[in-house]
């Protein structure tokens, strides 16, 4: 199998140093820099899998890599991940409404970053199946079987249909097509109200906790994400 290639923008030589080591002890080719514009120009040559994107960076922000890196028909396929710093989180709300796919906020531990890295690659091969379709079925083992179908506005855990109003259906169809990719609320509610069928209540936070209540709320199908948003549980 040829090795995921992925570039590393981090001016804190440190981070970069842990970055990279764990990110290349997992078999993926590293490439780095310590500075935005060289590392969008690093981005354009080699193509990566996947770029790993701090935010406060000299020469160019990360906001504005991602932004010209999703503005760009050549680059805007490749997925990022922000590592943000504490205090940022209205830039990651940002970095998302702009296209940026996850975030991980620092300190990280090792795991929870090769965990990140691993699901956004997976993600990244089999979005394009996920994204047009109609029906969703998760199987969540121990959870059971979920089924979202669009077509119908039927959602079933376990083969027990669960009744959703028309804006709690559209929510958990945004979600569950996404599983594991963080969502603003913003981000929810262009989605969700996009076309001219109807424009959903704005307070997405009680749709949410009726959805939860819906689906067991023991079940942890949806995750808070504090001062961000909300992300749909990963297999
Ligand atoms: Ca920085």
């Amino acid at each position: 199998m040829q090795n995921k290639q992925i570039v590393v923008i981090e001016d804190e030589p440190d981070i970069l140093e842990v970055l990279c080591y764990n990110l290349e002890r997992e078999g993926y080719k590293v490439f780095e820099s310590l500075d935005g514009s060289e590392g969008l120009a690093l981005i354009k040559q080699k193509m990566p899998d996947l770029v790993l994107l701090d935010l406060m960076l000299p020469s160019m922000d990360g906001l504005e890599i991602c932004r010209q890196l999703k503005a760009n028909q050549r680059t805007q396929h490749i997925p990022i991940i922000m590592v943000t710093a504490k205090g940022e989180e209205s830039d990651v709300v940002l970095g998302l409404g702009i296209g940026a796919d996850d975030y991980i906020p620092k300190p990280f531990s090792p795991r929870e970053l090769i965990a990140r890295v691993k699901a956004i690659i997976r993600r990244s091969e089999r979005v394009e199946q996920l994204d047009n379709k109609d029906v969703i079925e998760i199987d969540y083992s121990e959870l059971g079987r979920l089924v979202v179908d669009n077509s119908k506005h039927l959602v079933s855990l376990n083969n027990e249909n669960i009744k959703m109003t028309a804006s709690e259906f559209r929510l958990l169809f945004c979600l569950a097509s996404h599983p594991g990719q963080v969502f603003s609320r913003e981000q929810l509610l262009n989605h969700t109200s996009g076309d001219n069928v109807m424009v959903i209540d704005r307070n997405i936070d009680v749709h949410i906790r009726s959805i939860r209540k819906k689906m067991g709320a023991e079940n942890p199908f949806i995750e808070t994400i504090r001062s961000i948003g909300y992300r749909f549980l990963d297999r």
